[in-house]
């Protein structure tokens, strides 16, 4: 049977990833290509500024000290954030912990 016409009007063309390959923009190729990265194996990591789960080519090689609730723990910084600066809130938390934990 061949589909009608109208079948195809609002496909949205999603391009094919591989796994490794850069993020995309948009949202739809977004979830697309998470998708395949998740099949390649690859795995979020949570950004210590953030706290969004990101995929590793989304994070930066920063890593910074971010406090949990019993310690501490070493996360990446996702390149967002890394751009954006946007961290003075939890370095200062961290900070803030951090001396708690040397009195
Ligand atoms: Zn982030």
């Amino acid at each position: 049977m061949t589909p009608y016409r109208s079948d195809f009007a609002h496909l949205h063309i999603i391009p094919t990833y591989k796994g490794g390959d850069p993020a995309p923009k948009g949202y739809l190729e977004w979830h697309e290509w998470a998708r395949v990265q998740l099949r390649a194996g690859l795995r979020q990591q949570e950004c210590g500024k953030c706290c969004k789960w990101k995929f590793p080519q989304e994070l930066t090689a920063e890593k910074i000290r971010v406090a949990t609730k019993r310690s501490f723990a070493i996360r990446p910084v996702c390149f967002e954030c890394f751009v954006s600066g946007e961290s003075r809130s939890v370095l200062g938390l961290e900070r803030n912990y951090a001396q708690m934990g040397e009195a």
